[in-house]
């Protein structure tokens, strides 16, 4: 059986860090916010908005969510943003998607002032990406996975990983990480034709499609290790992408919750103090 590599430790010392900064932060009266702008009342919006009060109030950082009706058309939504961008009580903007299917996402993305862009999702910030500028500001779930293997004394660098999920906000800029960290990555997805015989060579196989259990035992390597990002629900109970039976087999996992999702607030956290440091 594998060992769990479990998200809550990862976090704690991430936010020790983070919790140093805001005081420092207040001592100057400066107060790091985040404002979230939800359209519509979503189940998993809501459930991720829970996560991220939550993670903000441990963190001392502020947070404002400003609901929108979901026929929002896209000059007001707009305007939304640039009243956020002009707002300097506001350090980091992040908006829940999908957005309602009116609204043309990669403008939006785009109109987001760089430097409050804490979800990483305007050009600037994921071109960063690609050169490994530490000035940018990351898409907090590929990050969270990279801090993950840090943290739990994994390098990349060399290694062989296939990663399944090739999405802007996950895969593709998670990909670009790896390769940055020195890993020779294998990008699977939808349309790829043997994921399997993608994961056997594998030492790191790294699930983010959002299709459940879809990585079985027989498709990995003995003692590789297993990074599930998918999160799904199949009959109303919480899953992974990696098939449970892939545990036995497996050297490190980790679990489905409590592994990467946890993380990922609280890289999203850090990277409201990063932008407020960006703002002053
Ligand atoms: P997405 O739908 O935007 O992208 C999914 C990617 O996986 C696509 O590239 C698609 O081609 C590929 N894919 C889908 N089904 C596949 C299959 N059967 N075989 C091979 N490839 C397949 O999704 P996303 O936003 O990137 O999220 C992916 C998963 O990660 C979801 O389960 C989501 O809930 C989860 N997620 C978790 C966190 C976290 O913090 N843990 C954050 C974001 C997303």
């Amino acid at each position: 059986m594998g060992k769990f590599m479990t998200g809550k430790a990862v976090s704690e010392s991430i936010q020790k860090q983070i919790i140093e900064k805001v005081t420092q932060f207040k001592q100057k009266n400066i107060f790091p916010k985040l404002t979230v702008v939800r359209c519509g009342n979503d189940g998993s919006d809501l459930a991720y908005e829970k996560g991220i009060l939550k993670t903000m109030e441990t963190c001392g950082i502020q947070v404002e969510i400003i609901k929108k009706e979901i026929n929002i058309s896209q000059t007001q939504f707009e305007n939304t943003i640039k009243t956020l961008n002009a707002d300097k009580n506001t350090h980091g903007i992040l908006i829940f998607k999908p957005l309602p299917e009116q609204l043309c996402e990669s403008k939006i993305n785009n109109l987001i002032t760089p430097e409050k862009d804490v979800d990483g999702s305007n050009t600037l910030n994921l071109g960063k990406v690609i050169t490994d500028d530490q000035s940018g500001l990351f898409p907090c779930t590929p990050e969270a996975v990279m801090r993950l293997l840090n943290y739990y004394g994994i390098s990349s660098r060399g290694k062989n990983v296939t990663l399944i999920g090739a999405s802007i906000v996950v895969g593709k800029p998670l990909a670009l990480m790896l390769i940055n960290a020195g890993a020779t990555v294998t990008i699977c997805h939808k349309k790829t034709k043997d994921i399997k015989e993608m994961c056997q060579e594998a030492d790191i196989v790294i699930a983010a499609a959002g299709a459940p259990r879809l990585i079985k035992a027989n498709f990995i390597k003995k003692d590789s290790i297993l990074v599930d990002v998918g999160i799904n629900f199949v009959e109303g109970k919480m899953c992974g992408d990696i098939d449970e039976a892939c545990y036995e087999k497996a050297g490190l996992i980790t679990p489905v919750p409590g592994g990467v999702g946890g993380i990922t607030t609280t890289i999203l956290a850090e990277n409201v103090v990063k932008a407020c440091m960006l703002q002053n």
